[in-house]
C-alpha cells in the first residue's frame, strides 16, 4: 500500500542551520520575553510586508483577539464579518464581548462578498473583519470606501496571505490592520506564532502591552492583559524558515500547475484560481464540485485511498453550537460552497508522484 497523503505538511527549515541558531540561547539562558531573536524576527517580518508597524503574538488567534481587544470597541458592538473561515476569526469577535454578523461570500473567490456589506450595518456597527480566505484577496478597494463612507474599522484576517503582493503592495498595506499566522500549518511557520500590522503605531504598542499581561514598564499593572509572547525557539524556527519561503512558494506553484494540468479534462469540479493583481503564495488548493455531486462521497473515495484532502470549510462559523442564539443571517452562497468544497493536499515538498497519485485517484472517482 501506498503511503498516506495528508492534507499539508509543515515546511521544516534544515536541521544543522536551527540547531546552530539555537545553541547560543544555552548561553544567554534567555528563552522569551521579547529576546534577540523576537527582535529580528519582528524587523525581518517588517521589511518583507512593507509595513511601519508589526508585532508578533504566540499564534494568529491571539493577533486577531489582541488586534480587536486593542481597538477598544465598546462591548456588545457589531463586526460584519464572514462565516466562511476558520472558527479562530468568530471566535476572536465573541471572545471580545462584540457580536458577528454574517455577511455571504462570493461564489467567484470565497471572500465576503462587498455588495452585501452596507445592508447589514446598523447603529451597533464598529468593524468589518473580513479573511483573505485561501489567499484570495478580498475587494479591498470597494470595502476601505464603504468603511470611510460609515466610520468604521477594517481589520484583515490574513492568515492565508502571508508573503502575498497585490496591486503592488504587501497584503497587510491594506485596511487598518491586518493578522497573520505562523502556525505549523500555513505557507510559512514559527511552528506556532503570529502578527498583527496596524497603520497606526499605537495599535501596536498596546499589543505589546496586551501580550504582556498588561505590565507598562516594571511598576506599572496598566491593562488586564494575557500571555501573548512568542519565545526564542518559535522566532528563530521561523528566521530559519524565513530564508525557504520563496522557494516553498515556487516549489508549491509547481504542484498547484501540476494539479491545473492533470484535472483540466475533470468537468465535475473547479479549482481555484488567482486574480490577476496578486503574487500569490498558493497557500490551499479548494476544488468545487459541481451542485449535484456528493462532496462527502469523494472525500471517502480519497480517504480509502489513503488521500486525507479536508472539508475546508465545513462547517460554516455561524452554525457554531455557541452561537445557537444569535439570528440566523443570509448566507446561502457560503452555504452552498461549504457543502461543496475540497481541499487537496498541498505542500511545499509534494512530489509529481503524489500530485499524480491523488489526480488519478480523482480521475478514477468521476469516470
Ligand atoms: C490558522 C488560522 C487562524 C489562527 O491562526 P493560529 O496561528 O493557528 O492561531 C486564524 N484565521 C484563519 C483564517 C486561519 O486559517
Amino acid at each position: 500500500m501506498a503511503d498516506k497523503i495528508l492534507v499539508t505538511r509543515s515546511s521544516m527549515p534544515d536541521f544543522d542551520q536551527y540547531v546552530n541558531t539555537i545553541r547560543p540561547l544555552w548561553d544567554s539562558c534567555w528563552l522569551t520575553n521579547s529576546g534577540k531573536y523576537h527582535q529580528e524576527f519582528e524587523a525581518r517580518l517588517k521589511s518583507l510586508c512593507q509595513v511601519d508597524n508589526l508585532c508578533l503574538t504566540v499564534n494568529g488567534h491571539l493577533a486577531l483577539e489582541l488586534v480587536i481587544e486593542a481597538m477598544d470597541f465598546p462591548k456588545g458592538s457589531e463586526v460584519i464579518t464572514t462565516p466562511f473561515t476558520f472558527t479562530s476569526t468568530t471566535n476572536a469577535i465573541v471572545r471580545n464581548g462584540l457580536e458577528p454578523v454574517f455577511c455571504d461570500i462570493k461564489e467567484s473567490d470565497f471572500t465576503i462578498d462587498e455588495s452585501k456589506i452596507e445592508e447589514l450595518i446598523t447603529d451597533k456597527t464598529v468593524a468589518i473583519l473580513p479573511v483573505h480566505v485561501y489567499g484570495n484577496p478580498c475587494n479591498v478597494e470597494t470595502i476601505e470606501a464603504i468603511a470611510v463612507k460609515h466610520g468604521l474599522a477594517v481589520i484583515y484576517d490574513a492568515a492565508h496571505a502571508f508573503g502575498e503582493v497585490y496591486k503592488g503592495r504587501g497584503i497587510a498595506a491594506y485596511g487598518d490592520a491586518s493578522i497573520f499566522s505562523f502556525h505549523a500549518t500555513k505557507v510559512f511557520n514559527s511552528i506556532e506564532g503570529g502578527a498583527v500590522c496596524a497603520d497606526d503605531p499605537a495599535i501596536c504598542d498596546k499589543i505589546n502591552v496586551l501580550k504582556n499581561f498588561g505590565l507598562e514598564g516594571e511598576d506599572v499593572i496598566g491593562e488586564c492583559g494575557t500571555n501573548g509572547k512568542m519565545n526564542e525557539f518559535c522566532a528563530a524556527f521561523g528566521l530559519c524558515n524565513l530564508g525557504e519561503l520563496e522557494a516553498n512558494i515556487a516549489r508549491r506553484k509547481t504542484v498547484v500547475e501540476l494539479y491545473h494540468t492533470l484535472l483540466r479534462d475533470v468537468k465535475e469540479i473547479r479549482l481555484n484560481t488567482y486574480c490577476k493583481d496578486l503574487v500569490p503564495n498558493y497557500a490551499y488548493l479548494p476544488a468545487i464540485l459541481d451542485s449535484g455531486k456528493d462532496r462527502d462521497d469523494l472525500y471517502r473515495f480519497l480517504k480509502d485511498n489513503d488521500i486525507y484532502a479536508r472539508k475546508y470549510f465545513y462547517p460554516l462559523t455561524c452554525d457554531a453550537l455557541y452561537l445557537k442564539e444569535v439570528k440566523a443571517y443570509d448566507v446561502d452562497v457560503a452555504r452552498d460552497i461549504s457543502d461543496r468544497v475540497l481541499t487537496l493536499p498541498l505542500y511545499a515538498d509534494m512530489t509529481q508522484d503524489q500530485v499524480k497519485r491523488v489526480c488519478e485517484c480523482i480521475l478514477k472517482y468521476f469516470n
